[in-house]
């Protein structure tokens, strides 16, 4: 059941959207859904928008992951950072896609949750942190890539600090309440290559103390 809704949800919320890199198009049609929400939702995990998963927080709606995902143009030997590890779902579709994920999550409760779901699903190149993403994963870094997905004001010094050279990061920036854009950023030397590129809603990042 879970599988033939999988199948659909590739089918006719990304492909028809536009989605087109295989590799991510193959990772969506992989990672279980249903498993990264709340029993109770779990027949609506492959609907067309985002779930609630608790402490006042969501899981993405499958196409942003996978846009968020595809923008990246992520290499198997690549070293990802995520910031708002959430439910773990984004982590899962990461880690079928390159080396290692760090993924960062402010809400301690739901790192340990989402920790205890990607090692039973078996997602083993994924290390979850309960921490605050502004100040990035520093004993890791530098990353081929880094996306986040809480909305930041601005994007966060420490993250651009932690980026390699040439590499790139997915964030979506807008003030609390006003409307926010992704924002593709590509670190090049002496300067930083920057574009919006889809308008969304994400919940905020909030700072840590
Ligand atoms: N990627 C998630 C969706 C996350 S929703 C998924 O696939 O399910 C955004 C998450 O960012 C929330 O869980 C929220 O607690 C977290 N967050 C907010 N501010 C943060 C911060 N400063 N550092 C780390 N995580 C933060």
């Amino acid at each position: 059941m879970f599988e033939a809704a999988r199948a659909r949800m590739v089918r006719d919320q990304l492909v028809s959207r536009g989605i087109r890199d295989a590799r991510v198009l193959a990772a969506l049609g992989k990672v279980p859904r249903q498993e990264f929400v709340p029993k109770a939702l779990q027949a609506e995990a492959y609907q067309d928008g985002p779930l609630p998963i608790g402490h006042g927080q969501t899981i993405s709606q499958p196409y942003v992951v996978a846009f968020m995902t595809e923008a990246l143009v992520l290499r198997p030997r690549d070293r990802v950072l995520e910031v708002g590890t959430g439910s773990g779902y984004q982590a899962a579709v990461l880690a079928g896609l390159v080396a290692e994920v760090f993924s960062i999550e402010l809400v301690e409760p739901l790192a340990h949750r989402a920790e205890a779901d990607l090692r039973r699903l078996g997602y083993g190149n994924v290390k979850v942190r309960a921490g605050d993403g502004y100040r990035g994963w520093p004993e890791a870094a530098p990353f081929d890539a880094i996306l986040v997905t809480c909305a930041p004001d601005e994007v966060p010094e420490a993250l651009v600090e932690q980026l390699k050279l040439g590499g790139r990061m997915i964030v979506p920036v807008g003030s609390q309440g006003a409307p926010q854009e992704l924002i593709l950023l590509r670190k090049q030397p002496g300067r930083l290559e920057r574009q919006a590129v889809l308008p969304v809603r994400f919940v905020p990042m909030v700072k840590g103390d």
